[in-house]
């Protein structure tokens, strides 16, 4: 129960990474607030995070809007009086092309879902956190955000995952006097609907990348997002960390 009574919105909640944070955190007690764009998916997997002992509200919409971040927070202070902490997790791979065979709106998808939703989180988020006298952000960026090892078309996706790492130095920096902490979670290989599952040649290449030979468990990636939104990471700012079977350590 060491989340108890503490609020978390949660990203890209509807599957994969988020959908088994939501139930790591609410098995630690946490009250939730959790977005996507499938509103289904979302009331299923609130179902799953009331059933592990937390308290869900969800909220259907567009990462790439930015009322929606303020709207996220605007919710989780109406539900449960105030934010402890967020997990900017709802990202896209787009499509895999070199940049010149890359469409402009290909890239610009991507930037905008995975790079400027994590701007209108933290211009939203950090107000309420200070509020509270400080909290934790973390963020989803990938091995890739540092790392490419050869894998193709992966410009616009690795940008915008390098940018994250880039962008939580500035919050870490900016705003640890006033108890904010911001951190990036760079997970390897994992299976879910956006890591290949479904597709056993895709899940098979992408094992082999790894050190492990093997991809992660969406949920050993959701523990990882519980340390670092916990105090058990009460020291960590501005890091990025790997959590990745070791398939940087191969490529870099
Ligand atoms: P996933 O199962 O496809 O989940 C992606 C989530 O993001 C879904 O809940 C999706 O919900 C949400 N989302 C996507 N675009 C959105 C938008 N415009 N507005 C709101 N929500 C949006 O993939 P995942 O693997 O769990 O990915 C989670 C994060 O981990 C991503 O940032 C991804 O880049 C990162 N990551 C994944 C891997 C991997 O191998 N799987 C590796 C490294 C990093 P809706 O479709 O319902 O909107």
């Amino acid at each position: 129960m060491e989340l108890k009574n503490k609020t978390i919105i949660v990203t890209g909640a509807s599957s994969g990474i988020g959908a088994a944070a939501a139930v790591v955190l609410a098995r630690a007690g946490a009250n939730l607030v959790l977005g996507a764009r499938r509103a289904e998916e979302l009331a299923a997997i609130a179902k799953r995070a009331c059933d592990a002992a937390g308290r869900a509200v969800t909220l259907p919409g567009d990462v790439t809007e930015p009322g929606y971040a303020e709207a996220l927070v605007a919710l989780a202070t109406a539900e449960f009086g105030g934010l402890d902490g967020a997990f900017n997790n709802a990202g896209i791979v787009g499509d895999l092309l070199s940049m010149p065979e890359m469409p402009i709106e290909n890239w610009n998808q991507v930037i905008a879902t995975n790079l400027t939703s994590a701007f209108f989180a933290a211009k939203a988020q950090i107000p309420a956190l200070v509020a509270r006298g400080g909290g934790a952000l973390v963020f989803t960026s990938s091995f890739v955000g540092v790392s490419n090892g050869g894998l193709a078309g992966m410009g616009a996706y690795a940008a915008s995952k390098a940018g994250l790492v880039g962008l939580v130095k500035s919050l870490a920096s900016d705003h640890a006097a006033a108890g904010v902490r911001a951190n990036a979670l760079l997970p390897g290989g994992t299976v879910t609907p956006a890591g290949g599952e479904g597709n056993p040649e895709i899940l098979e290449f992408v094992a082999g990348l790894h050190p492990m030979k093997r991809m992660a468990a969406a949920s050993e990636i959701a523990e990882a997002a519980m340390f670092l939104l916990s105090e058990r990471s009460s020291f960590m700012t501005g890091a990025a960390m790997l959590v990745d079977g070791g398939i940087s350590v191969r490529l870099t």
